[in-house]
């Protein structure tokens, strides 16, 4: 059987698995659904290997040569990981999304280590299904070429697109509620957006209605699991979502996401957007002396609004 009918049955698997309402169904929905993209990523490799020897599958690639040329030939049985497929992918500019690939991937992580898999929640196995589903589609029609409604059975076909759609509407609405909040600025809504369950894994996350008119009144819950957070509860895990990725950006010599903000002091100043997201203070800074940025690491209540050195220069001439 082809690679690509493997992954095609393993998703198809997924959807059946995913009808129960079953912990062990749902998680065996979650395991078949990123085999299945996997084996998808495979195939292309595979198709891009030319001759059947399918070199760019194999963990193993070394050089031959044949009539005279220099070809490539896989080695051994081992065929790539994940990590191989991505690096692959890059080296031959195959574009994936990969942060919402990143996305599913957490999620299986997390509901294999993590999470209460007796407690595993249909709905939120619906929001993977749903991430995977745009990746599958996307994946089928730019680097494959076909049409993906005509690769699966059309029952099969219908009901990924009725779980997409329902997942999307539930996303809608609690977007919707968020952006209503007046006080609430594009990042941190954004951020609030990106936020997952730290719970459930859902990411539909809403205000709970009633009369406050400030953030700090304020409290937000998971549709599916219940999970309430006041505002200041919410503020830094969303934080840490973002800054998820720091330790790589440091280790390329880049700034961390957030820095200490200069008019309330808290390390909420995001480097990126320029905005504090605890109190709403509005960079980027520049120094009253010389006029270039205040580096992040500069950035201080008590810098008078100068960098390091003039600072150090100014207080050495009182
Ligand atoms: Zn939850
Ligand atoms: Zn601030
Ligand atoms: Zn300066």
């Amino acid at each position: 059987m082809s690679i690509l009918q493997n992954a095609i049955d393993s998703i198809e698997l997924g959807v059946e698995d995913h009808k129960s309402n079953d912990p062990k169904r749902l998680l065996s929905a979650v395991r078949n659904f990123y085999a299945g993209i996997l084996l998808l990523f495979k195939h292309k490799l595979a198709l891009l290997s030319q001759d059947d020897d399918e070199a760019l599958l194999k963990q193993r690639i070394l050089p031959a040569e044949e009539d005279g040329k220099i070809v490539w030939k896989g080695n051994g049985n081992k065929t790539v990981d994940f990590q191989q497929i991505q690096e692959r992918f890059k080296s031959l500019k195959i574009k994936v999304n990969w942060k919402r690939l990143k996305k599913a991937q957490d999620y299986r992580n997390n509901i294999e280590h993590y999470y209460d898999k007796e407690k595993t929640k249909p709905e939120v196995v619906q929001q993977y299904i749903s991430g995977c589903f745009i990746i599958i589609c996307d994946f089928i029609r730019t680097q494959l070429n076909e049409d993906p409604k005509g690769l699966f059975e059309s029952e099969i076909w219908d009901s990924l697109i009725q779980e997409n759609e329902v997942h999307l509407a539930d996303k809608r609405a609690c977007c919707g509620a968020m952006e209503k909040l007046e006080w609430i600025s594009d990042v941190n809504l954004r951020m609030f957006d990106e936020f997952i369950c730290p719970e459930c894994g859902s990411d539909l996350i809403e205000p709970i209605e009633d009369d406050s008119t400030e953030a700090a009144e304020k409290s937000f819950q998971c549709r599916i699991c219940d999970e309430e957070w006041s505002y200041e509860e919410l503020l830094p895990l969303a934080c840490e979502k973002e800054s998820e990725g720091d330790h790589s950006i440091i280790m390329d010599g880049g700034n961390a996401t957030f820095a200490y903000c200069p008019e309330c002091s808290e390390e909420y100043y995001h480097t990126i957007d320029y905005i504090c997201v605890n109190c709403g203070a509005e960079g980027p800074y520049h120094c009253l002396r010389c006029g270039t940025q205040i580096p992040y690491e500069e950035l201080s209540v008590d810098d008078g609004g100068m960098c390091g050195y003039c600072y150090h220069i100014t207080n050495k001439d009182d």
